[in-house]
């Protein structure tokens, strides 16, 4: 199992951080987006897949009373905050957060020992933040014995997001780490937090590749789609973008730019996650080839979330031999995914590593 080794590894560290064995320990994995993106927070559908890159949390009861001791593998050292503490900017707010959300304002009186391994790439659009909150939600059910459905994690993951770290993303990244399962994409409905699985071509395999470019570099960026968003939302006087249809893109030609180009892009895309679940089921790939690369462009020149680099990547993907390629994620650096037959993935991932020295091929799925 892919979660074996990230397992073993947050054991491991616990035991030479903290000096015995963790009382319990849980695995969550990250996510590549195949469509919709930022139609999450706008009340829209989404698709995506779990993938067999994830992180472990192991943890227990222990050391100062109402504090938290921290390690990662990742970060050099043992960080000690207070449960109660405020966000602080420091990586541990993603587990603080996720503990005050799962205490419910009654905290323990015990401490917290806690270690995290992982194999994903950190901030580059795969969901590291929620494979860390899902992980440390499972974990804490193992070791309390509360019993939380998939979505009830999902769920308090991102008001853990929103809330404490601050940052207003949708639901998408939280509940298809928590809901589903590596290598399954789905179908998800933001609204009614509904999903179904969707099978995909054997023809083809999704290339995940990230830029070489973090998306820290752009703070901001997101929250302000975020902002832009819902003041369309008031000038159209709709609740959600994702209410909107093609049929009302006529409506948006009265709002300023650059709202309307924001507009534009949720809807289209809404409309785009339909098509291309669409012309899977009726293995018309593609039409599902183009409307990636369509989804593209729109992320780019209406959303403005991509960059000149992330937009070379994606053209030189489609002339390594990539039938259709897409940022993928929240933007402003990250990843891309291509979508690519079978027989041509060898070629395809040498040229890409030939022509982008900065970029890193990080799953083939
Ligand atoms: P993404 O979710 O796309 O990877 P985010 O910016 O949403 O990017 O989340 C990345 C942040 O989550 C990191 O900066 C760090 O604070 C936290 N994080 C994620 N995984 C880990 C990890 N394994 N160890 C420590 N912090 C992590
Ligand atoms: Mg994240």
């Amino acid at each position: 199992m892919p979660q074996d080794a990230q397992i073993l590894q947050a054991q491991a560290l616990f035991q030479t951080t903290f000096g015995h064995a963790p009382s319990a320990q849980a695995y969550a994995p990250g996510r590549v987006n195949l469509m919709g993106e930022h139609t999450d927070y706008n009340g829209g559908v989404v698709f995506p897949m779990p993938l067999a890159l994830g992180t472990a949390v192991a943890l227990s009861f222990g050391g100062p009373a109402g504090m938290i001791q921290a390690r990662s593998a990742d970060f050099p050292e043992t960080v000690k905050r207070p449960l109660g503490d405020t966000a602080k900017d420091c990586w541990t707010d993603y587990l603080i957060g996720t503990l005050q959300v799962f205490f419910e304002g009654h905290p323990p009186t015990e401490g917290l020992q806690i270690t995290v391994a992982t194999d994903l790439p950190v901030g580059s659009g795969l969901s590291s933040s929620a494979a860390l909150e899902v992980a440390l939600l499972r974990a804490m059910c193992q070791l309390t014995g509360r019993n939380l459905t998939p979505v009830e994690i999902a769920i308090m993951a991102r008001k853990a997001e929103n809330t404490y770290v601050g940052m207003p993303c949708g639901i998408m990244d939280q509940y298809s780490v928590s809901v589903g399962t590596p290598g399954s994409a789905l179908f998800l409905d933001t609204r009614q937090l509904t999903s179904e699985p969707v099978a995909l071509p054997d023809s083809h395999n999704f290339v995940i590749i990230h830029s070489g470019l973090s998306h820290r570099l752009s703070e901001g960026g997101y929250e302000k789609r975020v902002t832009e968003c819902t003041a369309a939302c008031a000038a159209l006087e709709v609740e959600f973008l994702g209410d909107l249809s093609p049929a009302d893109l006529h409506r948006i030609t009265a709002l300023p730019d650059p709202l309307n180009r924001r507009a534009r892009h949720i809807i289209t895309e809404n409309d785009r996650v339909y098509r291309a679940i669409d012309a899977l089921k009726s293995s018309d790939l593609g039409r599902f080839a183009a409307l990636m690369t369509e989804s593209h462009q729109s992320q780019s020149a209406d959303y403005a979330v991509s960059l000149p680099e992330i937009d070379a990547l994606v053209t030189g993907a489609i002339a390594a031999g990539a039938d259709g390629a897409r940022l993928t994620g929240g933007g402003f650096g990250g990843s891309i995914v291509a979508f690519v037959e079978k027989s041509r993935v060898a070629s395809f991932t040498q040229k890409i590593t030939q022509g982008f020295p900065n970029a890193r091929v990080l799953a083939v799925t």
